[in-house]
């Protein structure tokens, strides 16, 4: 145990006058590695001592449950056992404390449970489908486009504290300030304020359709709630009052509204002996323009307020602390609530503070790995640092990233090179290989029977499962197979048929029996025992300890992402004793729509290895040496922000600076991520190296810039990264030693427009979606772009066997058929039939001048030197019949906008710039012209039309695009076209024959992202 005196002894002027402060209101500005947490450890201590008051009538409210935990250890390092009686907890459990001793706030929460992520996301899609009102932020083709900022925006409100009846009141006078709310957002901004309401209402638990009986609460009502309790209860504020008669609150900048409000309600008419120790220049959780309003609100409040700067900085070499000020410096005098010049009380003699570029980022993360050896080994022969820190050295290692979407690249690097490494528990497992291949289990069990093309396709996905460990070469032979059939028009599928099929491998065979199992299991058992079953028969637990024999982390961290993702399944079966396989796969499906995490623990901080955080996440902490890679402009340091699709007055958030510009918004932005990138380089005592991979639209981070570090390129052992990072991204394609059947199948091809643009979008989808024949699951788009076709025809061919055009009734009666044809989940269906209501526009404008079609949805094959190609046109109408010239129609569906450029602004039809809906059209013309049943053999097609039916949600006058109206893209067709088509349809044959089905060299995320096959390709 230390001794208080000899600690007190150990303390500078400053610190020595914050500890010996204890009556009345004090703030402690204590910059990085001054000695916070061990000036409040040391302040307890010594109002214990000075006997002032019992441990018991203490309070220190810190940040995190790990704050407080360290606090509490260091106390009782000081003061012995007494120290644990000093309460030291978080904002919330102290809160919940106070609900618990008031009878009114616990039986309210008592008789709730806490809304989880998923059902706070299904409640605010309930909203938004059942109330009136809401279309501003319900927009008819993607009604859940506003789900997350919704939710955002309510939690921003609560906790500023302010309630749904505040907040409608407040919104009726909103209007504009051609800041920060323009025109367009006021409307938002009023249906939130509904949303808000309504959700509120949803909580209380009287809508069976949504929560079951037992009501709702969510985490941020916590505070709200204790801040009621103490206002309305008087002997339960005095009773509070007179137990905590010393309070200290650790990251005060950090504090938000709602819980200075609940602070402030605690201390009202008591004693104003309150410590607050914080520093601005680390504020990261406040809104823009909010890094000081807790120090003035605080200076406010208590007007006798004693302000002591800790300066000495115990943590940092020298050179550290310069670079750190530097940055920090740049921020004006009026965000800062002083200016603290640090100073350096460590003299480290092993220090640095690198910049690096490479070319790619498999380089930098190579790099990244042999640097990280290098530290540890400074790190164990470093006497300037104790036995315990030489013992873990790679626990004094630090990567710190902007985006928690970056930790998974980091993690992958360390697990290939063996480091150990920890995060902090919160990882979206839903990457993981394991887990991505659990998902497809459940998927599988999920798809209709009836739905043929969708269990195909996920059915190729289970096959080809390392745990079957089937060569590729069966599997590929087993589908060439049954497409042979399928083409001869025989009712065949892949599954019933590897069901039927007598001669396949044993490990083939092995699969379907143990598939067969699954579907036949999965409707009468909870999810997670039909995963466990699934897990047990198909062999995957002795797969992974036989694979990873000798690789002890990755054998682990599969073990546990597995053990992650059924506990998870296992707790949502358990928590929604009713949620049938469909049910918990609507789930799933939810979360991925709206991007919440799977969050598992794979690893936790309880683990030695390379400490893995966000910079949001490092707060608090130190290490010997610090690496921030990934410094981008715009992607990572500083990310680009985006802009508030609802943003919330700014006169409500108190606290925030009214910016009177947009110019002012944008340096507030921009001194936010300063302030991050601080807190992220004054965590490292000796090291930090900055790293990127600048390519020619992103250029390397505006920080490293100006702070004037020196950017270094090339290395000795730069060959050997380069090679390492191309050996990992020639990852073990599955399709080598498959030639053979690949060329069988290939051979008896026939191409079509869409198939072709398929190929020069992606070639490896080609082989994916017109080779193997494995299409994707049915989509919203797809379908009502289909039924609508479908529709149209009918209209027309209605019109040309009666010559009156139809209603609107028809047309909807006939999309209605087509739908209900498509087998659609009750979910799109509903959006399908209303998305069709905005095609009224188009349909009266083709009602009040109808044009009788010279021929609809006709097929044309034709024979290319050898290569069958085939297309069928929507509509065919004269453009000039003297000149014998035609113009085809092609109805589109979607928005118009994102097509224009690739349209209108093409170079070359086989330039990535080219929109395929072009292409098609001269297809087209190339089909009708060389067909050789056409009935006029002298006409030609002379014009293409795209016209997309729905109403557009934006204007573009240099598209011609009105908004509410229908587009249409008129586009001239020449011979010119017409041979570079051919020419491309013949080079893509060359390739197609020739096996080139490379998939993309990395993954590209407008592509990629939507794409079906993207964990085939890119599996983690
Ligand atoms: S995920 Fe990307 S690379 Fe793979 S098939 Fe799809 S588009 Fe191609």
């Amino acid at each position: 145990m230390a001794d208080f005196n000899s600690l007190y002894k150990e303390l500078n002027a400053e610190q020595k006058q914050a500890v010996d402060a204890v009556d009345g209101p004090v703030l402690v500005l204590a910059g990085p590695g001054t000695g916070k947490t061990q000036l409040l450890s040391v302040r307890a201590a010594n109002i214990i001592q000075k006997k002032k008051a019992l441990p018991e009538s203490i309070l220190i409210l810190t940040y995190t449950n790990a704050a407080a935990k360290t606090m509490k250890e260091r106390l009782a390092k000081i003061v012995g056992f007494k120290g644990y009686d000093v309460r030291v907890c978080t904002f919330h459990s102290f809160a919940n404390s106070i609900i618990l001793d008031s009878e009114e706030a616990s039986n309210y929460i008592r008789e709730r449970i806490q809304i989880t992520d998923i059902e706070n996301v299904k409640a605010i899609e309930y909203i938004l489908d059942h109330t009136e009102g809401l279309t501003d932020i319900r927009p008819f083709r993607a009604p859940y486009f506003y789900v997350r900022d919704i939710q955002r925006k309510i939690g921003e409100l609560k906790r500023e504290g302010i309630s749904p009846e505040e907040f409608l009141k407040h919104v009726k006078k909103v209007k504009p300030d051609g800041v920060c709310v323009e025109e367009k957002h006021i409307p938002r901004i009023k249906a939130l304020a509904v949303a808000y309401e309504k959700y509120e209402e949803l909580k209380e638990g009287i809508n069976k359709d949504v929560f079951d009986e037992r009501g709702r609460y969510d985490y941020d009502d916590m505070i709200m709630i204790a801040t009621d309790a103490l206002n309305k209860e008087k002997l339960l504020k005095a009773k509070y009052q007179e137990q905590f008669i010393y309070i200290m609150v650790d990251e005060f900048q950090d504090t938000n509204g709602a819980q200075l409000k609940f602070l402030f309600s605690l201390m009202e008419g008591a004693h104003s002996n309150l410590c607050c120790v914080g520093d601005d220049d680390q504020s990261i959780y406040r809104f823009q323009g909010a890094s000081i309003a807790n120090f003035k609100e605080l200076k406010k409040k208590f007007k006798a307020l004693k302000t002591i700067s800790l300066k000495n900085n115990y943590r940092s070499a020298k050179d550290l602390i310069e670079l750190s000020q530097a940055l920090i410096n740049e921020l004006p005098g009026s965000e800062r609530a002083s200016e603290k010049k640090l100073t350096a009380m460590r003299d480290l003699k092993k220090r640095s503070i690198e910049c690096w570029e490479f070319t790619t980022d498999a380089e930098e993360t190579c790099f990244l790995v042999d640097r990280i050896r290098e530290f540890k080994a400074q790190i164990e022969s470093s006497k300037e640092l104790k036995p315990e820190e030489r013992e873990n050295p790679y626990n004094n290692i630090a990567i710190l990233l902007r985006k928690r979407s970056l930790i998974p690249k980091v993690i992958d690097a360390l697990l290939q090179a063996g480091i150990p490494y920890a995060t902090d528990g919160k990882e979206d497992i839903r990457q993981e290989a394991r887990v991505r291949q659990m998902l497809d289990v459940l998927e599988m069990v999920s798809i209709e029977p009836k739905d043929f093309e969708q269990r195909d396709r996920t059915l190729y996905k289970l096959l080809i499962a390392d745990y079957f460990q089937i060569p590729h070469k069966d599997i590929l032979s087993f589908i060439n197979k049954v497409n042979k059939k399928k083409r001869k028009k025989e009712n065949a599928a892949l599954f019933p048929e590897l069901l039927k099929e007598e001669d396949i491998s044993a490990p083939l065979k092995h699969a379907a029996d143990t598939i067969d199992k699954l579907l036949k299991n999965a409707p009468f058992k909870p999810a997670h025992a039909v995963l466990i079953d699934y897990i047990k028969d198909a062999g995957i637990y002795g797969f992974i300890l036989d694979k990873y024999d000798k690789e002890d982390m990755v054998r682990i961290r599969e073990l546990r992402g597995l053990a992650s993702f059924i506990n998870m399944v296992k707790e949502s079966d358990f928590s929604n004793p009713g949620i049938d396989m469909k049910g918990f796969i609507d789930e799933i499906r939810t979360r991925n729509e709206h991007g919440l995490p799977i969050t598992g623990e794979l690893v936790t901080m309880t683990q030695n290895g390379v400490r893995i955080f966000t910079a949001h996440g490092s707060k608090g902490q130190e290490y010997h040496s610090v690496i921030i890679p990934f410094c981008l402009q715009d992607v990572s340091w500083p990310i680009r922000p985006m802009p508030d699709k609802i943003p919330l007055p700014p006169e409500l958030i108190k606290s925030a600076e009214k910016a009177e510009t947009k110019e002012r918004i944008k340096e507030l932005r921009s001194y936010d991520e300063t302030r991050l990138f601080y807190v992220a380089v004054s965590r490292a005592k000796s090291n930090v190296l900055f790293t990127s991979s600048p390519r020619q639209d992103k250029i390397s981070s505006s920080f490293i810039r100006s702070l004037g570090i020196e950017v270094k390129t090339s290395y000795s052992g730069e060959e050997a990264v380069i090679r390492k990072s191309l050996e990992k991204s020639g990852l073990n394609d599955p399709l080598i030693g498959t030639e053979e059947i690949l060329r069988d199948m290939v051979s008896e091809m026939t191409l079509n427009p869409t198939s072709l643009n398929n190929y020069l979008t992606c070639r490896r989808k080609f082989l994916y979606d017109n080779v193997l024949m494995l299409p994707g699951p049915k989509k919203e788009g797809l379908m009502f772009g289909n039924a609508v076709h479908d529709a149209l025809e009918h209209v027309y061919r209605q019109f040309m066997d009666t010559n009156e055009f139809p209603d609107f009734r028809f047309f909807k009666d006939k999309f209605l058929d087509a739908l209900k044809f498509q087998g659609l989940e009750k979910r799109l269906e509903q959006r399908c039939k209303e998305r069709f209501d905005g095609l009224k526009v188009f349909f009266d404008k083709a009602a009040s001048k109808p044009v009788k079609p010279l021929g609809l949805e006709n097929r044309m094959p034709i024979n290319i030197d050898g290569i069958i190609f085939t297309g069928k046109y929507d509509k065919l109408e004269i453009e000039d019949k003297k000149a014998g010239a035609l113009r085809v129609i092609d109805y589109k569906t979607g928005p118009s906008k994102k097509h224009a450029s690739g349209i209108m602004q093409r170079v070359s039809l086989e330039d990535e710039s080219c929109d395929g809906y072009l292409r098609q059209l001269v297809c087209y013309k190339l089909l009708y012209e060389r067909d050789k049943t056409r009935e006029d053999k002298n006409a030609s097609v002379s014009h293409g039309v795209l016209l997309f039916v729905e109403p557009a949600a934006e204007e573009s006058r240099k598209y011609g695009i009105k908004k509410g109206e229908p587009t249409e893209f008129r586009v001239e067709l020449n011979d010119e076209m017409v041979d570079e088509m051919v020419g491309i349809i013949k080079n893509c044959w060359r390739n197609i024959q020739g096996l080139r089905f490379e998939k993309l060299p990395e993954r590209d995320s407008k592509k990629c992202s939507w794409c079906d096959f993207n964990h085939i390709c890119w599996p983690t």
